[in-house]
């Protein structure tokens, strides 16, 4: 099988697995994991924040730095396909109790115009405005980078309202790569950022998000309540150490897998490319062939390449560490071949 549903299907490294095993551990709940707090410390550098919390995964990281943020009865702004909006089980408004405000962004940006004028004014109808979200990469419009300048005057916005800005940066380190930047040049210009070590770095589970030591006392709070307390979370913080320091300059080759697919699909007829490849995330169109997304992401199941529907004929293919350049050319193979018949 070769897997591009999705970059968490990566399995850990040999290397993973030997720091799982030698972990040093203690009970993470009274802050007594050394290899947690490694991973944490080491975090917080590398974003360039003054603090880091490690929790079980993407979704509890934004849900945490939204419950931490804001109210219940706030509004916050975030794009329309935003994964906090579209892939979290409408966990702000089930958990955190605050409304969504929707920006339909441009490749996943939102215009910064649209976001100022978004903001609530003061008044007693209104809910007030706690938070503004940012994805980056943004996973639905086919990883696209969201550049540091929007970023900048989105942030500029939030501080001249005394709006939060929190980067959901599950991929934020694709972007960081793909554009030859320390990640810190994106996350300058917010408060706080979640990213995911199970992703494109490969850890087995978890996540970090990062801000000012305020803000990460009070996230503690919200993760014991989630039941994200762990106790020897060191047996899986040490794979992300791993993930988090030695993966990231590798993303770069997972870009160039990437553009091999993309390049390499569309030539066949049928199919057709519809994003801009910036990072690991391929959209093929495949209405041209007359089948649903579901229809063909079957019929290539039984042929041995796993990809994921994306929409009623919209297909996502990603790329990862598992999957070698070969086998990217047998998926193009196959998939040239499937929509031949
Ligand atoms: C995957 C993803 C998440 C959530 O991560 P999980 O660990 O799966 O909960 C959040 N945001 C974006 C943009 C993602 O792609």
């Amino acid at each position: 099988m070769i897997d591009l549903r999705s970059d968490t299907v990566t399995k850990p490294t040999e290397e993973m697995r030997k720091a799982m095993y030698t972990a040093e551990v203690g009970d993470d709940v009274y802050g007594e994991d050394p290899a947690v707090r490694k991973l944490e410390e080491a975090a917080a550098a590398i974003l360039g924040k003054e603090a880091a919390l490690f929790v079980t995964s993407g979704t509890q990281g934004n849900q945490i730095a939204v419950l931490t943020h804001c109210r219940p009865g706030n509004e916050i702004l975030l794009e329309s396909e935003s994964h906090i909006f579209y892939y979290e089980s409408g966990a702000v408004a089930a958990l955190a109790g605050v409304q969504t405000r929707t920006i339909a962004g441009n490749r996943g940006a939102m215009n910064p115009a649209d976001v100022k004028a978004a903001v609530r004014p003061s008044d007693q109808h209104f809910p007030e405005t706690g938070l503004i979200c940012i994805e980056n990469t943004h996973n639905r419009a086919g990883g696209a980078i969201v550049s540091a300048a929007n970023m900048e005057e989105i942030y500029q916005i939030g501080r001249e309202n005394n709006i939060p800005v929190h980067v959901d940066g599950a991929r934020l380190f694709n972007a960081a790569a793909a554009a030859g930047v320390p990640v810190t040049d994106f996350t300058i210009n917010c408060d706080t950022v979640q990213i995911c070590l199970s992703k494109g770095l490969g850890a087995p589970v978890g996540s970090i998000i990062a801000g000012s030591k305020e803000f990460i006392q009070t996230a503690h709070k919200w993760r014991k309540r989630l039941g994200g307390g762990l106790r020897q979370a060191g047996v899986i913080a040490a794979p992300g150490y791993i993930a988090l320091t030695k993966m990231r300059t590798r993303l770069a080759e997972d870009h160039d897998h990437a553009k091999r697919l993309a390049n390499g699909l569309n030539m066949i007829n049928g199919i057709e490319i519809i994003n801009q490849i910036d990072t690991n995330i391929v959209v093929a169109d495949v209405a041209g062939l007359n089948l649903t997304s579901e229809a063909f992401v079957e019929i290539l199941k039984q042929q041995g390449i796993l990809s994921g529907s994306f929409g009623p004929t919209l297909v996502r293919f990603t790329t990862h560490f598992d999957v070698t350049a070969a086998e990217i050319d047998q998926a193009i193979e196959t998939v040239a071949k499937v929509s031949k018949q």
